[in-house]
């Protein structure tokens, strides 16, 4: 980012889709449906968990999809369910429905931790729910407690079995790698993406963690776990790979995929697509944004459409070149992971 960079003075283009002043184009919608969790694990959330908002600040399922309405009019093509843990959210499947009635032509996915999905798979495909990513930092129960602090490996791999029964495929399996914690396990990793087909994709451990606990020393560049996995069972770059994530296919031509998020070592802000709806309606162009965008409030005192619009187009029009963890002025957001929805 340039040193000198301040958000743009002049207005953001009335027409076509959702563009910043670098050029890139905001075409993928994270929304948080809940800032609660079931899980608490150690990078991301405190042991007792957070102050949760209050349910009146948190949007409905009427507001959301209003608000995915009227991003998709502006040009999104996926949506991302996220949390927290947005299987927590009391009738996860009838938002979904209402998604899917809103646009037949989105991709509509979730990420969630699992534990859930043995019940919830079902519901979720048959109200139109496309497919899943399960995050799964360790295939050893042990350590799996010990990162999630739940005791729940058997149940979340069920959960995964359960979401491929149901065809929320293709699944990707994500793995926050910790040095000191599960960074040996790549490997063992590799083998169940070769034998379940799922892609795992290797997330780099980011100053996001409620507890402010994040060490530059436990970020384990994933060009490390590529080295690791690539000794035992060489990769190939996949090709028409999507961004952010860099994707690799076994050469042998096992089935499943390896990918990574090298968000502290590569940053791919220059090819970032992603935008953020907060479960209390905040627009975030950036995971590391330092400020937002309130949807809520205009949503609830009686906005159009075309108003919203243009709070959208201005917030992501304002998104910063890129986020700065690798410099010394890097300032943290006020809000972790789970509270902004990862
Ligand atoms: N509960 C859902 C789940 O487990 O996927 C969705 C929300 S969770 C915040 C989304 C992703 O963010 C998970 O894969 C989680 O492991 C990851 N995450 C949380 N804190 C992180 C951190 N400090 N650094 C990197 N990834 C983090």
């Amino acid at each position: 980012m340039q040193d000198d960079w301040t958000p743009s003075d002049t207005p953001p283009p009335a027409e076509g889709p959702l563009v910043d002043t670098f050029g890139r184009i905001g075409d993928d919608l994270r929304v948080s449906v809940t800032d609660r969790c079931n899980f608490r694990c150690t990078y991301c959330m405190p042991a007792e968990g957070l102050q949760w908002l209050p349910r009146a600040e948190i949007l409905t399922f009427e507001e959301i999809t209003r608000l995915a309405g009227v991003f998709r009019s502006l040009g999104v093509r996926s949506v991302k369910l996220t949390g927290g843990e947005p299987t927590v959210r009391a009738d996860l499947p009838t938002l979904v429905r209402m998604l899917r009635a809103e646009g037949g032509d989105l991709e509509i996915s979730m990420t969630s931790n699992g534990i859930l999905l043995d019940r919830l798979a079902i519901p979720l495909a048959e109200a139109g729910l496309d497919r899943v990513t399960v995050s799964c930092d360790s295939l050893m129960r042990h350590r799996f407690a010990e990162m999630t602090r739940r005791d729940a490996l058997d149940k979340v791999l069920r959960g995964i079995e359960a979401a491929e029964a149901a065809g929320l495929t293709p699944i990707k399996i994500n793995c926050v790698v910790i040095g000191g914690q599960n960074e040996g396990e790549a490997v063992d990793f590799a083998r169940f993406a070769r034998r379940t087909g799922h892609e795992v994709r290797f997330i780099e451990y980011m100053p996001l963690d409620a507890d402010q606990k994040w060490e530059r020393a436990k970020v384990v560049p994933n060009s490390q776990v590529l080295e690791a996995i690539d000794r035992e069972f060489p990769l190939v770059a996949a090709e028409g790979q999507p961004m952010p994530a860099s994707t690799y296919r076994f050469a042998d031509g096992a089935p499943g995929a390896i990918g990574v998020i090298s968000s502290v070592s590569e940053p791919f802000c220059d090819t970032c697509n992603r935008l953020r709806l907060t479960s209390d309606g905040q627009l975030r162009a950036c995971l590391f944004s330092l400020d937002e965008v309130d949807l809520r409030g205009p949503l609830r005192a009686g906005a159009t459409d075309q108003e919203l619009e243009g709070l959208i187009r201005t917030g992501v029009w304002r998104k910063w070149e890129g986020h700065r963890i690798n410099h010394p002025d890097f300032v943290r957001p006020a809000r972790s992971m789970s509270m902004i929805g990862g």
